[in-house]
């Protein structure tokens, strides 16, 4: 999953990413997504997708350790979460609230056309989720009012859908979401596998993969695999991402971080080895700054969960008269889940200092609901 939203700061828009903790992240994930986002912080919502990492088979203490290292690592990269809202989804319950109501809207013929599905699911043991999870994903966009979505061909079609829902809601229940306009996707340099250049860099390849450098290698793992990265043999010094991707990858890479056009970067050295050696280099001055801030904040559980919740606080305020405005519109009378531990239910005094036995056989007296924020 990668949700982005990042209309053009004129048209007044918030950038909007999500990214799903589905692996240790990597400089494909540093360079075509985190250092952009520093620069567009101010009104924008970043959050660690942790909910769509349950669609298919997950180990929880991995998920709690990857969505608390990719939290670490926004901040880490310069996302200031006085600027920024940084937020994990599942702290913010109307993720999953209007992902239902979504669900509701959308059609098993339009969720069962979604490539993604077709290619990943379809087996008896596969999530329902994985079916699913293109309203949750809808829900995530329309909870913060975007105006636009710029697509990347991998996820214009979760987008359009996201944009038939609305459409379809608001025809339905009467005008509740802001219809988010499609914009084509600033086109990233994709940086590519280290050990099979014809493929992209992915955090959820093997842990242990060759060819892919995570923002978290130390710098001596980092120098093993771009020494080891996949090149050709023809030794010609020349930049030609088509019969030459390997190279071409390399180039890119220290192009990127260092502000040149790769055809010079390739132009500056004589041999494959002295390009390695700047691409090490680059990398590791870049990661190391981003690395060191990540253990840090990690090696303060207290504080960082103080930082995402803050984060969290101020995502529901936007999210949450969203939400409430699609339950009203559906005829949902039940009073909302409320972060702050109060229910919403009026008080039930008669259930009061009543004793009851739960099924752990523990007994518990109940005391009177706190008073509902029935706004
Ligand atoms: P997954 O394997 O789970 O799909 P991924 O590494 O492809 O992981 P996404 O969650 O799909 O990452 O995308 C997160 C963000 O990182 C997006 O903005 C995406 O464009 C960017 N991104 C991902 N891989 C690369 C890459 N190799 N080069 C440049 N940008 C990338
Ligand atoms: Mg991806």
């Amino acid at each position: 999953m990668d949700v982005r939203s990042n209309p053009p700061a004129e048209a007044g828009g918030r950038e909007l990413s999500g990214i799903t903790p589905s692996g240790s992240l990597t400089l494909g994930n540093y360079l075509g997504a985190l250092r952009r986002f520093a620069a567009r912080q101010d009104d924008g919502f970043f959050f660690v997708a942790d909910l769509h990492a349950l669609t298919t088979e997950h180990d929880p203490a991995r998920l709690r350790r990857l969505t608390l290292s990719t939290a670490a690592l926004f901040l880490a990269s310069g996302l200031d979460p006085d600027r920024a809202t940084v937020f994990v989804q599942s702290g913010v319950p109307a993720h999953v609230e209007l992902g239902y109501l979504l669900e509701s809207t959308a059609h098993v013929g339009e969720l069962g056309r979604m490539i993604q599905f077709k290619e990943k699911g379809g087996r008896p043991g596969t999530r329902a989720s994985l079916f699913t999870y293109p309203c949750l994903m809808a829900a995530d966009i329309l909870l913060y009012d975007t105006a636009t979505v710029p697509v990347g061909t991998d996820q214009s079609q979760h987008v359009e859908l996201c944009r038939d829902l609305a459409i379809r809601f608001n025809a339905t229940y009467g005008a509740t979401f802001t219809v988010p306009r499609l914009a084509p996707a600033a086109v990233a340099a994709r940086v590519r596998d280290l050990a099979d250049p014809a493929r992209k860099m992915n955090k959820s390849a093997p842990d242990d993969a060759p060819g892919v450098i995570r923002l978290l290698d130390p710098p001596d793992l980092i120098r093993r695999k771009l020494r080891r990265a996949v090149t050709d043999s023809d030794g010609e010094m020349r930049y030609d991402p088509a019969t030459k991707p390997g190279l071409a990858n390399l180039a890119d890479i220290v192009a990127a971080l260092t502000g040149r056009s790769p055809q010079e970067v390739i132009a500056a050295h004589g041999r494959y080895g002295e390009l390695k050696d700047t691409c090490v280099d680059a990398v590791v001055g870049a990661l190391d700054p981003v690395r060191r801030r990540h253990d840090e904040l990690m090696g303060d559980p207290a504080g960082l969960a103080r930082l995402l919740e803050h984060g969290a606080g101020r995502a529901r305020s936007v999210a949450d008269p969203v939400l409430r405005r699609a339950r009203d519109a559906m005829g949902l009378v039940g009073a909302p889940y409320r972060a702050d531990g109060g229910c919403g239910v009026p008080p039930m005094p008669t259930a009061a200092g009543r004793t009851t036995v739960d099924e752990d056989g523990e007994r518990r007296t109940l005391q009177p609901p706190h008073q509902g924020n029935r706004s």
